[in-house]
């Protein structure tokens, strides 16, 4: 299996119910490094150039006015199939339907107020730490 990096964020209503380091846990107990990590207050250009993706979605207005609506905490985290690991750290993006012990049964209530965000594939993710991170930002854990 590759060493593979990946971004995670975890958004306003995680970072309210104060369950960073719950969550950093999880990551961590998965064999995932943290390798950059910021608390930001997303501005709303921000996340809609974060979302982009979803601007025709129907929900895409009311996701960006979450995601803006207080902090989060954004991280790299990095290990062996680390992109895979995560999304199954995270479970479903609707938390009824999130297997029991992952992220967003244990601390998501709806399907737009869901804890955490991650990359779901090798390309995302490098797009996506790109978009917070500068090289100099990341740091090299391999030893
Ligand atoms: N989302 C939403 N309503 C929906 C579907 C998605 O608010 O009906 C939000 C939710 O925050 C989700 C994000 O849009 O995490 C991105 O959706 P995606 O389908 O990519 O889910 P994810 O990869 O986050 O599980």
């Amino acid at each position: 299996m590759a060493i593979e990096r990946t971004l995670s964020i975890i958004k306003p209503d995680a970072v309210a119910k104060n369950v960073i380091g719950e969550i950093y846990a999880r990551f961590e107990k998965a064999g995932l490094r943290i390798i950059a990590a910021k608390m930001l207050h997303l501005s709303r250009e921000q996340a809609e150039g974060f979302y982009a993706v979803h601007q025709q979605r129907p929900f895409f207005k009311d996701l960006v006015d979450f995601m803006i609506s207080g902090p989060v905490m954004v991280q790299v985290l990095e290990g062996e199939n680390a992109i895979q690991v995560n999304r199954d750290l995270m479970g479903a993006t609707d938390p009824r339907k999130a297997a029991l012990g992952t992220i967003r049964a244990d601390f998501a209530n709806t399907v737009d107020e869901n804890a955490v965000h991650g990359s779901d594939g090798l390309e995302t993710a490098k797009t996506e730490v790109d978009y917070f991170f500068s090289t100099q930002e990341i740091c090299n854990r391999t030893r």
